[in-house]
């Protein structure tokens, strides 16, 4: 990496936390030249804290350091975008991103919400209900969600349809997370079927199989 010097004669430089795999914004924090200074050589995010008007190495009390990936600077020189690999969740709330309200929704983020949950360690927490009283409560509960999409497919009610496999997929990421299964790794189950086959076809013999 080449040395980057940052523009601090306008006073503090905004840096801007990305997820170095996924491109999410993480956070903002603000750095003086020492805060800087201090992340080049720890390869970890220091930044200046206006409120407590001090040096402040992000992760000091959580531990959830942000370790430095790469590091890049805007056409002027005045604002920063880290690129960080993150020990934990980024947020102090324990929200994996500060700008939680700004995340694309997908089936995959499905999976975030459900560690979200977990590292917030909410009584209330449905999710955190369920894995608290583990594998076979989890497993009922797909099971029964399981039936009342068939039930509602014969019916024919499109509306109850997609409600009970809504209630399915989450029932089924929780599942998977308890199971500590990513949907990454079943993805890719699925994409080196489609790889052999060219239509699946492998899975249709697993089928005949049967
Ligand atoms: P940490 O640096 O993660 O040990 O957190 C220490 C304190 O810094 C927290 O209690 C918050 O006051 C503050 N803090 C941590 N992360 C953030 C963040 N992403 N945005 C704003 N303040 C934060
Ligand atoms: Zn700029
Ligand atoms: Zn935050
Ligand atoms: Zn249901």
């Amino acid at each position: 990496m080449t040395k980057l010097k940052p523009d601090f004669t306008k006073g503090l430089v905004p840096a801007i936390l990305q997820h170095y795999k996924t491109g999410q914004v993480l956070m903002l924090g603000y750095m003086n030249e020492e805060a800087f200074n201090l992340t080049t050589q720890d390869q970890v995010c220091w930044f200046y804290s206006r409120s407590k008007d001090r040096l402040w190495k992000k992760g000091e009390s959580s531990q959830h350091y942000q370790h430095v990936v790469d590091i890049k600077l805007d056409c002027d020189q005045d604002t920063l975008l880290i690129q960080v690999k993150p020990d934990g969740p980024t947020c102090h709330t324990g929200s994996i991103s500060c700008f939680n309200h700004d995340r694309p929704f997908s089936i995959e983020s499905l999976e975030e919400t459900i560690q979200e949950s977990v590292n917030s360690k909410n009584a209330n927490s449905y999710t955190n209900y369920l894995l608290n009283e583990g594998i076979e409560k989890i497993t009922k509960k797909y099971g029964e969600e399981s039936f009342e999409v068939v039930i509602a497919a014969m019916k024919g009610d499109q509306h109850e349809l997609k409600n009970e496999v809504a209630d399915v997929l989450y029932h089924l990421f929780v599942l998977l997370h308890d199971r500590n299964v990513t949907i990454q790794e079943v993805l890719d189950v699925l994409k080196e079927r489609h790889h052999k086959s060219g239509n699946f076809k492998g899975e249709r013999q697993d089928i005949n199989n049967w």
